[in-house]
């Protein structure tokens, strides 16, 4: 049996490592643009020196060709689902079973927005690597926000806080502006009105200028303009895009109108053949690694349960967010529901730890801290 993995991050490795344990007499060839693979959810940490990107990366072809998987470094240009087969840059590779994990399409999405020139979009290292850049050179306002229908702000709060402090070392008295999609502001989404005060209250404090229910329609050299018609003066301006599934899996029609693969949940299926994962599905909450690792847990007990009969835990899907600030951080938690949020600088700490683990087990971290379902 051929089981074939496309993208190799945090839900691709995920799958591979989970399939690995418990299947031992199938192949498993796992296709990625890079072997090195970076641990982007620590990037924010590289503004602040608090690591280094040697800190973030891993060499993802030993780690799973030490478990006998087969690891291309080659680019998927096609996926044919009548036929099982996908086309790379290396040849034609066909399957039984596909797990889509190619994230999701951030470039080609940041590339959309009219002015993207002008701005910098924190979610690649050279985005984080441009931004740290220019917050240590800049004398003017800085902007951070999203564009309309982004999938997860978390980073662009953490951006924020970290840009007011590395301001404030240095001294210099310029403004940090923050744009949600909820008018409600911060975490404006979720219904807790507590932690949503909470939020917004800590921000507040912290000198930042949240502008609540605006997203970024176009940027210009010295001035952002948002979704209201409001133009916002800033010299630095640092922006996550609106996403989808990237376009060679747009092309396949295995998506739908959202522009995400249409699965079922919680097993991520989309028919019996292919599963899509992380970023690169719908579903109705933020894209994250958590989520996208979660994504590969349930995928692939679902499918040992229709090949060997295994039952194994399915997992709920929740929000598990350590923002970085500077000096200070967060924690924010949401599972089933129920909404926490605390701010204390050691959860950074526990921040650092984790990510080591990631990095150091190649994604082989099965414990998500999420509900069984
Ligand atoms: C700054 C920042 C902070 C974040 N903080 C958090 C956090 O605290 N907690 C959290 O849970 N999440 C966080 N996230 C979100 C998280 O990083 C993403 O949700 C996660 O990367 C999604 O994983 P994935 O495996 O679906 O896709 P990705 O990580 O995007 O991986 C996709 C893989 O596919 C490969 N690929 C893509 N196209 C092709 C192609 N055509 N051919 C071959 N290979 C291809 C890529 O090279 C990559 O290896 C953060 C993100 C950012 C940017």
């Amino acid at each position: 049996m051929d089981v074939l993995v496309l993208g190799s991050s945090y839900a691709g490795l995920a799958t591979v490592h989970k399939l690995r344990k418990f299947l031992k007499d199938i192949n498993i060839t796992i296709i990625s643009k890079s072997r090195i693979v970076r641990e982007n959810t620590i990037f924010p940490l590289l503004l602040t020196n608090d690591i280094y990107i040697k800190d973030t990366e891993f060499d993802a072809k030993n780690v799973v060709e030490s478990k006998g998987v087969n690891f291309i470094e080659g680019e998927v240009l096609e996926i044919y689902p009548n036929s099982r087969e996908v086309k790379t840059n290396k040849g034609i590779y066909d399957y039984d079973y596909l797990f889509l994990a190619l994230g999701g399409g951030y470039e080609e999405n940041f590339r959309k927005i009219p002015g993207n020139e002008y701005a910098v979009m924190h979610h690649t290292l050279e985005g984080f690597l441009r931004l740290k850049d220019l917050l240590y050179k800049s004398e003017g306002n800085i902007f951070v926000g999203n564009a309309k229908s982004s999938p997860i702000e978390g980073p662009s709060y953490q951006v924020a806080l970290i840009s007011e402090y590395i301001l404030r070392r240095r001294g210099v008295k310029s403004k940090v502006y923050l744009s949600t999609q909820s008018p409600k502001g911060i975490f404006g989404n979720i219904p807790n009105e507590e932690v949503i005060s909470k939020a917004n209250s800590y921000f507040k404090k912290r000198g930042i200028e949240v502008l609540a229910g605006k997203t970024v329609k176009e940027i210009k050299k010295d001035r952002v303009v948002l979704s209201d018609g409001t133009e916002i003066e800033a010299e630095v301006k640092s922006i996550l895009p609106a996403l989808s599934a990237p376009e060679t899996v747009k092309r396949s029609e295995l998506v739908d109108d959202s522009g995400f693969v249409n699965v079922s949940l919680p097993s991520f299926r989309k028919d019996e053949r292919i599963f899509g994962l992380g970023d690169l599905a719908k579903t109705p909450l933020p894209r994250t690694a958590r989520n996208a690792m979660i994504s590969a847990e349930n995928a692939v007990s679902t499918l040992l349960k229709d090949l060997r009969g295994v039952s194994l835990p399915m997992y709920g899907l929740g929000v598990l967010c350590v923002m970085e600030g500077g000096d200070d951080g967060g924690i924010f938690r949401m599972e089933k529901g129920k909404a926490f949020l605390e701010f204390d600088r050691h959860f950074i700490t526990i921040k650092k730890m984790y990510s080591r683990m990631l990095v150091r087990s190649g994604f082989d971290m099965p414990f998500h801290g999420a509900p069984h379902i």
